[in-house]
């Protein structure tokens, strides 16, 4: 791995406030980038500024719900105005959903939709607003994080996170096919089970005292059990996918879905 991979860049990464967004943005910004730290909860995302700049890199932070368009062309202006252009996006920001798990019928209409604006239609929203300047100045690079529920289902969420994460790689291969031949690539990762707040999250879930809770606590135990590599992944090794990703050593990698999963089509 070469050192220094972002000097002189600059990187907007959503869902920075924490896990795997914190893990990108930190990983970023100590191979000499300027980084934007974006995320809807801004105590997380001045949190992780704050410690970016302490050692040394230039960073902001930024409120920002990626599931609003006009706060997403916003933030891409003042990024812009405070960091320069943006070289790099990483679309990391996205929500779970336990919302249908018991079928499609318990799945109501706002659940589903919220899922889709968060996790689909924020990265259309920030490639919509920062591909145009990319292809100007001819050079750029967005990772997408989707998951292995984008290509198999999830594990523990719903029918509605399983359908947004596919349609972000179906988003990442449309976008690599327009952008290419001006000088950016679009790829995405499917991170399997990630030790972050998120997937602790459905863990709380199972906590409650119903026979489904604890059969999903159980499928939580059987998931890592069963990895060949038999742990979940910490933030950082999805961050060192995203940044390889981003970084002019994967310059001819475009329209990918790298899975970072231990395996996990083998268990
Ligand atoms: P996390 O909950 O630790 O972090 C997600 C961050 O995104 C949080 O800081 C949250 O505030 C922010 N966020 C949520 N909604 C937002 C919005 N509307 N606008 C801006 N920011 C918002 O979760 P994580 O595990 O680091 O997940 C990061 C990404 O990885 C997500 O897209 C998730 O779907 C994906 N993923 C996670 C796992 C896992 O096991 N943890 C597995 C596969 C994919």
């Amino acid at each position: 791995m070469s050192a220094a991979r972002f000097t002189d860049r600059t990187a907007l990464v959503t869902g920075a406030g924490s896990g795997i967004g914190r893990a990108t943005a930190l990983l970023l910004a100590s191979e000499g980038a300027r980084v934007a730290v974006v995320d809807v909860r801004g105590d997380a995302a001045e949190e992780t500024a704050s410690a970016l700049r302490e050692s040394g890199s230039p960073a902001i932070a930024i409120t920002c719900d990626v599931a609003s368009s006009e706060a997403v062309v916003q933030t891409v202006a003042r990024v812009e105005l405070e960091l320069g252009a943006i070289d790099v996006l990483a679309n990391v920001a996205g929500i779970g959903d336990t919302a249908g798990l018991g079928g499609i019928e318990t799945l109501d209409d706002d659940s589903w939709q919220r899922v889709f604006d968060v996790n689909l239609s924020g990265p259309f929203y920030l490639c919509k607003a920062i591909l145009p300047g990319m292809a100007e100045r001819g050079r750029g690079a967005v990772v997408n994080v989707s998951s292995l529920a984008g290509r198999s289902k999830s594990a523990n969420g719903g029918p509605a996170y399983s359908s947004s994460k596919a349609g972000l790689l179906g988003l990442t291969r449309h976008l690599a096919y327009d952008y290419g031949p001006r000088g950016i690539r679009v790829n995405a990762i499917g991170p399997g089970g990630v030790d972050t707040p998120m997937i602790r999250a459905a863990a709380a879930t199972s906590a409650r005292p119903t026979a489904e809770a604890d059969a999903r606590r159980e499928r939580l135990q059987a998931y890592s059990y069963f990895m060949p590599i038999k742990r979940l992944s910490e933030p950082e090794e999805q961050a060192a996918a995203i940044a390889f990703l981003a970084s002019d050593d994967a310059s001819y990698i475009n329209g990918v879905a790298l899975d970072v999963n231990g395996g996990l089509y083998m268990a």
